[in-house]
């Protein structure tokens, strides 16, 4: 069936006892065992180690990936931090995007790497390079596209291939273009993380993460890590996500024509120097972009003639978009990387991989483009 049918219907069945067509929130911490012998025969004990409201948002995910099994999480933070734990013992080496979330990058340098795991920040956007920085006790690659916040891509396949040769395991970090538009396993990879705090949910009311395996194998060793480091999804958070699920498609179609207006609008503009969206030909892999999702998402950042300075004032003076972190939501969101999302990311680093002081990230929502574009008319006269 196709994404719009499974998105609603994939995993959810009517309550058996009442008919209820919305999944019921069982908010309870345990289950009652018929008998010693029948342990598990209803297939749950305790909330930690499995609910039914998230086990539905789970098989979803699942469906919607393309994948075997998901394991969701109380934030993407989490998923990403135990997909490390699932793949990477001390000693052994990890190749991630030069360009990732920023709180990827801080768990990488500022924690995970206190535990002897050696990190590389490789520019995932030239295969050439990933492969010339595998070591022989590479056991992960992680790789963001597109990219927060530069929107650079990477090549999935390609990348597949080389972490397929180095016997590792290859993880995308999709939260920018959800299964709609793009299918990391599909392509090759073997886990695709979210935080379902953005696209997925898409309200601005959750925070939330999954992961979603290619393999039983792969399902199992990361179902192992949640389980024992207790970090799981609450029922009232998975029952949100899946009411918001269910118009993922309408809203990431809405809110990427949006973005391409916008894209389009702004790179015509006398005091724009420069505009970065997958979307314009301009992109540096546009093209890329093109082949391997069906759609290039409602992310993108500008930079203001002027610079740091005129981006500031145009940030603090635009009606509509919310001066906020957060993306992917129905409200359109303008943020500053280097002081909000991204500041954790050194100054030198940031220089290295282009996240310049004067970019401005857009999260483009799904208002009236007309609206949209001329509060940022209004904003650019002031900048
Ligand atoms: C937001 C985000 C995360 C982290 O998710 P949280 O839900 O905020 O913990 C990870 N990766 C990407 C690409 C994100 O945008």
């Amino acid at each position: 069936m196709g994404f719009r049918t499974r998105q609603i219907h994939a995993g959810i069945e009517p309550d058996p006892t009442t008919g209820s067509i919305l999944t019921p929130i069982y908010q309870s911490t345990t289950f009652v065992q018929p008998s010693v012998d029948a342990y598990l025969s209803k297939g749950y004990s305790y909330s930690r180690s499995g609910n039914p409201t998230v086990r539905v948002l789970e098989t979803k995910l699942a469906d919607l990936e393309h994948g075997t099994d998901c394991a969701t999480f109380g934030t993407g933070m989490s998923a990403v931090h135990a997909t490390m734990l699932a793949c990477l013992n001390a000693g052994e080496h990890a190749i991630v995007s030069d360009v990732a979330y920023g709180g990827t990058y801080r768990l990488c340098t500022k924690v995970l790497s206190r535990f002897n795991i050696d990190f590389t920040f490789a520019d995932t956007s030239k295969p050439k390079e990933v492969a010339s920085c595998v070591r022989e006790n590479t056991s992960l690659f992680l790789t963001e596209t597109p990219a927060n916040p530069t929107m650079k891509c990477s090549d999935i396949a390609a990348i597949s291939d080389i972490a397929a040769k180095s016997n590792a395991v290859h993880a995308v970090d999709n939260t920018f273009l959800t299964p709609y538009y793009q299918r990391p396993l599909e392509l090759g990879a073997d886990l695709s993380i979210h935080s379902t705090t953005k696209y997925m949910d898409g309200h601005n009311a959750t925070v939330g993460g999954a992961v979603i395996s290619k393999t039983d194998e792969l399902a199992e060793k990361i179902r192992f890590i949640q389980n024992s480091t207790g970090s799981i999804m609450s029922p009232q958070v998975a029952w949100l996500t899946l009411q918001g699920i269910k118009t993922l498609s309408v809203r990431m179609d809405a809110q990427s024509a949006n973005a391409m207006a916008i894209a389009k609008f702004l790179e015509n503009h006398p005091k724009v120097e420069q505009v970065r969206y997958p979307g314009l030909p301009s992109h540096p892999e546009h093209e890329l972009s093109g082949k391997q999702a069906s759609g290039y998402g409602a992310m993108l950042w500008f930079e203001v003639k002027g610079g740091l300075a005129a981006g500031k004032t145009l940030m603090d003076n635009i009606d509509i978009w919310s001066l906020a972190e957060n993306l992917g939501s129905v409200e359109s969101l303008i943020t500053h990387p280097v002081t909000m999302t991204h500041a954790d990311v050194e100054e030198a680093e940031r220089q290295r991989v282009g996240i310049i002081d004067g970019l401005v990230r857009l999260s483009v929502g799904l208002e009236d483009t007309e609206d949209l574009i001329n509060a940022l008319e209004q904003a650019l006269a002031k900048a």
